[in-house]
């Protein structure tokens, strides 16, 4: 059967009985009709009301469960983060990265494959090393935030304050001068991000917190969940009025260590060197493919992820994950016997990691056909199974996000919840009130890798990432079937959050 809706066609719902008759079953049928059409108007009912026909659930699901058994989303994952390794903004993997994405989509049938220029910032690392000097000696494993400062040479050594929030913080404000400000902020396990929300404040402000009161450097209990002995990066952002002073991150093993130090009263002191910082702007790329719709060609759909990564693991979870659920998803809609109404572009993004360059760079380069974008979805929450979706639009579009919903049920991942940005690289969209879509996937082991040396390609799950890119698929391709263009952010709701 043709895996598309019939256009122009009544909605038809399809029932099981239509085997040939006999008087036999003509009689009963006829006794029976007033059962069946109570029965239709129970399954009209229990279908969701919204713009797509009955065809067109159908074929989304067939969609859905045609992505599942065939999914080759692994496959990309692998290509990616095996091909070009590590991949932070500007670095050699990084272009290595555009090149292999490149190749990937040209080569697995994509249309008007290109990369799109990105000047990107450049930070890096060259080494780091720290000890608590006392009341023990202690070789400490800890990593430089992204975007920090180095140290001088010879490193900071000082006394520790430890705090556990920025309350405490200001309550010891006037201890802080001349002091190593410990953020001793553990992130709590959660299905979703709440959890990672928390505590990531910690490392994105607390450096700058700390320079206000006059600390000479900071550390943070690792962003994560785990018990590894590998420390977590992730971007800091300084203030602009405050002194940038050096911050790192140490494994939640040696957090613990410090932690215990502390609690016996007595002064801790660490010292640490970090060899890291800015280099001159860089040049990077989104990496873009299409599927070209068979109707309305310039009115998109986009599909993100972003193809830069940390520098400490190979961004296997973060985001090559994502990478391989957006590839596949268009790969499985090219793959159809007829395309959908609209064009999905897959948009790879550079530098979502400490910068944004990419996503703003495409906002920008696209300001003109913003109009003409139905929706832009992000995968950029590892390889957990799908959960649902967030979903950020004017109030008409939750029929047609219901009915989303409604097939995406047969995977468990029916959850709706309105609000957000979607993702980091789609939410410079917003403004021009594009559709957002983010695709939640359980997040239960995701910090155990985040932003680590293990984000490698073995933590991928094939079974629960080929069930993303189905999820994925469906949105895609319900978003760029449905009849009219789904209803925008209404004016008042455009503003970023950050
Ligand atoms: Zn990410
Ligand atoms: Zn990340």
């Amino acid at each position: 059967m043709a895996n598309r809706p019939r256009r122009g066609s009544a909605a038809l719902i399809p029932f099981p009985d239509l085997h040939e008759e006999n008087s036999l079953t003509r009689t009963l049928r006829f006794l029976a009709a007033p059962l069946l059409a109570l029965a239709a108007a129970a399954v009209a009912r229990a279908a969701e009301p919204g713009p797509l026909t009955a065809e067109s659930v159908k074929a989304a699901g067939l969609l859905r469960d045609q992505v599942v058994s065939g999914s080759r989303a692994s496959d990309w994952v692998r290509e990616i983060t095996e091909r070009a390794g590590p991949r932070l903004a500007g670095s050699p993997g990084d272009r290595a990265a555009v090149a292999v994405a490149l190749e990937l989509l040209k080569t697995i049938g994509f249309s008007n494959v290109r990369a799109e220029k990105a000047t990107v910032p450049v930070w890096a690392r060259a080494s780091e090393r720290g000890e608590v000097t006392a009341p023990v000696s202690q070789k400490l494993a800890l990593a430089a935030l992204g975007g920090s400062v180095a140290t001088p040479e010879g490193g900071v050594e000082a006394e520790v304050l430890g705090v556990r929030s920025y309350e405490e913080l200001v309550a010891k404000k006037d201890a802080v001068r001349g002091r190593i400000v410990f953020y001793d902020v553990p992130t709590a396990r959660t299905k979703d991000f709440t959890g990672y929300g928390r505590s990531v404040v910690y490392r994105s402000d607390g450096a700058s917190r700390a320079a206000k009161y006059g600390a000479v450097g900071v550390l943070i209990r690792s962003i994560g969940t785990d018990g590894n002995r590998l420390p977590h990066t992730g971007g800091l952002r300084y203030a602009a009025d405050e002194p940038r002073i050096p911050a790192a991150a140490l494994s939640i093993p040696d957090a613990d260590l410090v932690a215990f130090l502390l609690s016996r009263g007595g002064p801790v002191r660490i010292r640490f060197a970090l060899a890291c910082g800015e280099q001159p702007d860089g040049e990077s790329a989104n990496v873009i493919g299409e599927v070209v719709g068979r109707e309305k060609p310039d009115e998109i759909v986009v599909l993100g992820a972003h193809l830069d990564s940390w520098d400490l693991g190979r961004g296997a979870i973060d985001d090559g994950a994502g990478c391989g659920i957006v590839i596949e998803a268009a790969r499985q809609i090219a793959a159809l016997p007829e395309r959908p109404r609209r064009t999905i572009r897959v948009v790879l993004f550079a530098n979502e990691e400490n910068g944004l360059a990419g996503g703003k760079a495409y906002a920008a380069a696209h300001a003109a056909e913003l109009p003409r974008h139905a929706a832009a979805l992000e995968a950029d929450q590892g390889t957990g199974r799908p959960l649902g979706l967030s979903w950020n639009a004017g109030p008409t579009a939750e029929p047609l996000l219901s009915q989303i919903a409604g097939i995406l049920r047969a995977l468990d991942a029916e959850e709706l919840t309105a609000g957000g940005e979607g993702g980091a690289d789609i939410s410079r969209m917003l403004p021009a009130g594009v559709p957002l879509i983010g695709l939640s996937q359980d997040a239960s082991t995701y910090f155990d890798f985040h932003h680590t040396a293990n984000d490698t390609f073995d933590k991928i799950v094939p079974k629960d990432l080929d069930r993303a890119a189905a999820a994925a698929a469906v949105a895609a391709w319900c978003l760029a079937e449905t009849p009219g263009l789904p209803e925008r952010v209404p004016a008042d709701k455009r503003k970023l959050s950050w």
